[in-house]
């Protein structure tokens, strides 16, 4: 482990930290988060699926002892680039498993989009490393398994997500005192108030305008959708061990309150900021401590007010398939999460509409084998099944 020497006796160890996902945003906001808190942070790895050209730039500029491109196809430019620095350079999905366990790391940010953040995620896990869990689909995929594994290893997870982190700030203080609510606060999207008749001929440009939060394609559509908050209901479950019947979906189109607990009492503690992943990444990292952070403040002399909505399920379909899938249980969830994948695919590459993509998952969610106590062998063959029925239901609507 790398160290530097305060005064004359004390040596403080900077916390090592891996990010999966390093070119994405919240793998890009991570590695400002770190520059700017240098002196307790270091960066032991950075992994990124395909964008080579950035990762070379973030190894070259934060000097990691490792570097990983998942996508084979650019590990000779990547290692031939990087010749000059003492990095190791690897490449492919094992690498990516296998680098996680790596001894000095203490805290891996998994930030990488979608299903194949669950096992590496996983990895780290039983290799005894802290979690920064910005992947909300590993706890949408597996909670139960995760969760579980977590407890065996006494590793803690840390959530990135804005909404978690916020109930996370909430329950700061709060001992054992038992959560009687969580109110999941959602902006709503740049949908929110479009009729059906709109939403049928919803384009692909118009759904990755989101009005508050800039993120990926694939979050971006999800939020369009909804999909990611019923994901985030399904986190909030596994994250917070509350029944599915505590968890409220609020839409606050202003993005100020980022969500809320209510206790045993009635008291409702709530958290609020300017829309900045950096800080629900930092604190991940720092807690319980609290960083300086160079964001903008709330300014409550303008701040004229704040709303907020009811969600339509009619509209939304996708927030009620998450609350089914919930309830179901079982691989349920991992059916929902491996449809919406292949819909907000096929939707970005314009083969399937808007609305199309609640149908083929609802449609997904009826034909794929249900296992109500699944091992890891039964997500795995449940997602490739479901990723399978997902697209032939796109044959048989388009
Ligand atoms: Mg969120």
């Amino acid at each position: 482990m790398k160290s530097i020497q305060i005064g004359k006796t004390d040596t403080f160890q900077k916390r090592q930290i891996a990010i999966l996902g390093s070119t994405g945003s919240i793998g890009t906001q991570a590695l400002q988060v770190i520059e700017e808190h240098s002196d307790l942070y270091e960066v032991y790895a950075l992994t990124a699926h395909n964008n080579v050209g950035l990762l070379i730039e973030q190894a070259r500029r934060f000097q990691p002892d490792v570097v990983v491109i998942a996508n084979e196809a650019h590990y000779t430019t990547l290692r031939d680039t990087l010749a000059d620095l003492p990095i190791k350079v690897y490449a492919g999905a094992d690498a990516l498993n296998e680098v996680v366990e790596a001894e000095p790391i203490d805290m891996v940010l998994a930030s990488m989009v979608g299903y194949a953040g669950l096992r590496p995620t996983m990895n780290a896990i039983r290799a005894g490393k802290a979690i920064a869990l910005a992947n909300k689909e590993t706890l949408v995929v597996a909670g139960e398994l995760v969760t579980q594994l977590a407890i065996e290893h006494r590793v803690p997870i840390l959530p990135v997500d804005s909404e978690h982190s916020a109930i996370f700030q909430c329950l700061a203080g709060e001992g054992h005192n038992p959560i009687e609510k969580i109110l999941l606060t959602a902006s709503g999207g740049p949908f929110r108030t479009w009729s059906m008749e709109q939403l049928q001929h919803a384009t692909r440009e118009q759904a990755l305008k989101h009005p508050n939060w800039d993120m990926g394609a694939k979050i971006t559509i999800d939020s369009a959708s909804m999909m990611n908050k019923g994901f985030e209901v399904i986190e909030a479950k596994w994250l917070f061990d509350v029944a599915p019947e505590q968890i409220d979906v609020v839409v606050h189109p202003q993005s100020v309150i980022h969500s809320m607990v209510q206790f045993a009492d009635g008291s409702i503690k709530a958290q609020l900021g300017t829309p900045d992943m950096r800080l629900p990444i930092q604190y991940a990292f720092s807690y319980p401590q609290r960083l300086s952070l160079s964001s903008q403040r709330l300014d409550f002399s303008t701040l004229s007010s704040l709303t907020f909505e009811q969600p339509d399920p009619v509209r939304f379909r996708n927030l009620a398939l998450s609350f089914e899938a919930l309830k179901h249980g079982g691989n349920m969830p991992c059916i929902l999460n491996a449809a919406n994948e292949v819909c907000v695919s096929a939707f970005l590459k314009e083969r399937i509409g808007f609305l199309q993509m609640s149908k083929v998952i609802e449609q997904t969610m009826e034909h794929t084998t249900f296992i109500p106590t699944p091992t890891y062998e039964d997500y795995v063959a449940t997602d490739t099944a479901a990723r399978r029925i997902a697209e032939e239901m796109i044959a048989k609507n388009g």
